[in-house]
C-alpha cells in the first residue's frame, strides 16, 4: 500500500471534512483524499482526530467527545493502539466497499476479519433500559475508546446487508478521486462524489477536450481566403 502523506494538520478536520458517503462507514473511508492517485492525504492523525472526525459526521456528541477526549489522555497508549486498529478497519473498509463498487466480490480473507470485528465488538455490547424502552449495542454512555470503531463495523456490516448494497458506487472522476458513496438517486445516476468538485472537473476536461478537437478540425480545413 503506498504511503498517505499526513497532511491536512491537525486541527484542521472541521475546514477540510465533507460528509458525501451517504453512510458513516463510507464517510469514513473517505477521509483519506484522494483515495487513489499519488497525492493522497490523510485527515486523521491520531486519536484525537478520529473522535473530532465521529463528532462532525454526527456520531458522537460533543459531551461523549469530552469523555473520550479525557479517556484518551489517560490512557494514551490504549488510544494510539485504538487509533492503528481504526485505521486498520478503515482501510478494510475501503478493500470492501471498493471491490463491490467496482462489481467484484469482496476476498473472503476480507470478509472474514470484518466478521470477526464486529463479533469482537457484539462482546462489549449492552442492553439498557432507555426512554421507556431499551437499546442494545454501545449507546451514548458507553465510555469505551473503541466506540467509534465498533459503531463503524456495525455500520458496515448493516449496509453489507442491506438491499442498498448494490448502490455503492465508486466516484468516476478520471482525475483520480476513488471516494465512495450511497447512490440513493431516483434512477440510480449518481457519478460522482460531489457536483460542484469532481461532477465540474469532469465537466471542464470535457469542454476543453471538445475545443481541442474543434480547434484541431478548423486547422486541417482548407484556407477559406479569396486566391
Ligand atoms: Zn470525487
Amino acid at each position: 500500500m503506498a504511503a498517505v502523506d499526513a497532511v491536512p494538520a491537525e486541527g484542521d478536520l472541521e475546514h477540510y471534512l465533507r460528509l458525501l458517503g451517504g453512510c458513516t462507514c463510507l464517510d469514513f473511508v473517505n477521509s483519506v483524499d484522494p483515495r487513489t492517485g499519488t497525492r493522497r492525504r490523510d485527515f486523521l492523525h491520531g486519536y484525537n482526530d478520529l473522535i473530532t472526525w465521529a463528532q462532525l459526521a454526527g456520531m458522537l456528541s460533543p459531551a461523549a467527545w469530552k469523555r473520550l477526549h479525557e479517556l484518551s489522555e489517560q490512557h494514551p497508549q490504549h488510544a494510539a493502539r485504538v487509533f492503528r486498529s481504526t485505521i486498520a478497519l478503515r482501510e478494510l473498509l475501503y478493500a470492501i466497499f471498493g471491490a463491490i463498487a467496482a462489481g467484484e466480490q469482496p476476498t473472503s480473507a476480507d470478509l472474514h476479519t470484518l466478521q470477526n470485528t464486529y463479533l469482537e465488538a457484539l462482546r462489549h455490547a449492552e442492553l439498557q433500559v432507555h426512554d421507556g424502552g431499551f437499546v442494545w449495542g454501545w449507546p451514548e454512555g458507553t465510555d469505551a475508546l473503541e466506540r467509534i470503531g465498533w459503531l463503524l463495523t456495525q455500520a458496515a456490516i448493516e449496509l453489507l446487508a442491506s438491499p442498498q448494497i448494490g448502490r455503492v458506487k465508486m466516484c468516476a472522476s478520471a482525475e483520480g478521486c476513488g471516494w465512495l458513496f450511497l447512490d440513493t438517486s431516483k434512477n440510480g445516476s449518481r457519478r460522482w462524489c460531489s457536483m460542484e468538485i469532481c461532477g465540474n472537473r469532469a465537466k471542464i476536461r470535457r469542454l476543453n477536450a471538445r475545443r481541442r478537437t474543434t480547434a484541431a478540425t478548423a486547422e486541417s480545413l482548407p484556407s477559406q481566403e479569396p486566391a
